[in-house]
């Protein structure tokens, strides 16, 4: 055994006592295992094994790992300066990052928060929605309408909008604010009828609540963490409806399907007459360097934050407007815009569809189904995680199955023959699960 490998074990024996992962328990540890390297789709793991990343290490890293551009884009930065405060002080990074921001999202939003964090930028949102109501003389609408199923982050604020069962309403419900909840849309494809009957639910629920409401909160196209479902684009346009009709603030959460993962370069792209009065986008917003998010809204709306008592939007996190995440989201969105990003998305989503069709045959599949580059097997029961991460990683793929799902987001950069890799993989990690061996 190499002196490498016992600081590898050693490594992960601290890990295992004295770090928490996410949503992990510190008296039942589950291992980690350890990344020494990370270029292009592949993670190395220690042993020497190598695993191609399909989860893009959870959505973020869509131009792959340790990209050239993105390299010297940051190292640049680090050369000028890494990090000033941005209370009374700006920098070329920001203002550049928010002007391409301003450009490249629907039109209209045109006022920027550079927030820390995905969740961070879900709570200024929220706030924002609050705080606009208020400008508008209307302190007592201060709830959030949202649909079932729905995934935001996890402070409490985004607590308070994500599923109830599938988040952590049970457990904090004396401490989270009350927000309505209407059903989850239909899945895309579903009839005609469906829509209809969920357009009916949806506009009952804001109804009943009306003058408690200060938004709606939503993640356009694609539900992520709360349960994979995609649904169809003309729910948004519902929601813009009830939006404009009760003088409610839409806010599109986009932190998952920004930046083309779900075929359109942002998710609300893919329906007219929809457009948000805010967005947030995170995760692949640095192409998964460094963590940053940013909240966009309309003139309109920062008029009545501004307008509100403290005449202020009452946020501003100490690493605000971080210049080496700045410089690096600002790199990896012209790297994305400087191709054909919607061919490669295309050619995964293609990728994709044939690939994971054989996990239909399997039983204990109940859905295969695809939107962009985000492939989703559904089984009748709860993964066996730790069965089909290794059935994966026996493959040379990378996965991290949840609830009932094996899925993947893979880099844009990874090649047919990284996709069909990925798509065996997935085969073996649900035929693992289900029991049927490897
Ligand atoms: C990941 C995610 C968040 C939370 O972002 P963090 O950076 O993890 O705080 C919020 N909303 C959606 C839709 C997400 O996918």
């Amino acid at each position: 055994m190499s002196a490498a490998t016992i600081e590898g074990a050693e490594l992960v024996a601290y890990d295992r006592e004295h770090l928490w992962h996410p949503y992990t328990s510190m008296t039942h540890p589950v291992s980690a295992r350890l990344v020494t390297g990370a270029h292009g789709v592949l993670l190395r793991f220690d042993d020497g094994s190598r695993a191609i990343d399909a989860m893009a290490s959870w959505w973020a890293a869509i131009h792959g790992h340790g990209h050239p551009v993105l390299d010297a884009a940051l190292h640049d930065q680090v050369d000028a300066f890494s990090h000033v405060m941005f209370g009374g002080l700006t920098h070329e990074p920001a203002v550049r990052l928010a002007r391409r921001l301003v450009e490249i999202t629907p039109a209209g939003l045109d006022r920027v928060f550079l927030a820390d964090s995905g969740s961070v930028s879900v709570e200024v949102a929220l706030k924002i929605a609050l705080q606009h109501q208020r400008g508008l003389g209307r302190p007592r609408r201060t709830r959030m309408l949202t649909v079932l199923g729905g995934y935001h982050g996890d402070t409490f604020g985004c607590m308070s909008v994500c599923d109830p069962v599938g988040g952590m309403h049970s457990m904090f419900a004396d401490v989270l604010p009350p927000q309505v909840f209407a059903p989850r849309p239909p899945a895309l494809g579903c009839a005609e009828a469906d829509i209809g009957a969920w357009s009916q639910a949806f506009r009952a629920a804001a109804g009943a609540h009306a003058d408690e409401l200060a938004g709606i909160i939503v993640e356009p196209l694609l539900q992520g963490a709360g349960g994979m479902h995609a649904y169809p684009a003309r729910c948004l346009r519902v929601m813009r409806e009830v939006a404009d009709e009760l003088d409610l603030v839409l806010i599109y959460d986009e932190i998952a399907t920004g930046f083309g993962r779900t075929g359109t370069l942002f998710a609300a792209d893919a329906v007219s007459g929809a457009r948000p009065d805010v967005m947030c986008v995170g995760k692949a917003l640095t192409g998964g360097y460094l963590t940053l998010g940013a909240v966009l809204c309309t003139t309109p709306v920062a008029r009545a934050v501004s307008a509100s008592d403290s005449g202020v939007l009452m946020h501003g996190p100490t690493f605000m407007g971080n210049p080496l995440a700045c410089a690096t989201a600002l790199a990896s969105i012209d790297l994305l815009l400087g191709q054909d990003w919607a061919a490669a998305v295309a050619r995964i989503e293609g990728g994709l569809r044939v690939g994971l069709a054989a996990c239909a045959d399997l039983a204990g599949v109940v859905d295969v189904r695809v939107l962009g580059a985000v492939g989703i097997v559904q089984l009748d029961r709860a993964v066996d995680v730790a069965a089909a991460t290794d059935a994966g990683l026996a493959h040379g793929v990378w996965l991290r199955p949840f609830r009932d799902l094996v899925y993947v987001m893979p880099p844009y950069v990874c090649t047919p023959q990284d996709v069909a890799a990925i798509c065996r993989g997935v085969h073996a990690a649900v035929r693992a699960s289900l029991g049927a061996g490897r």
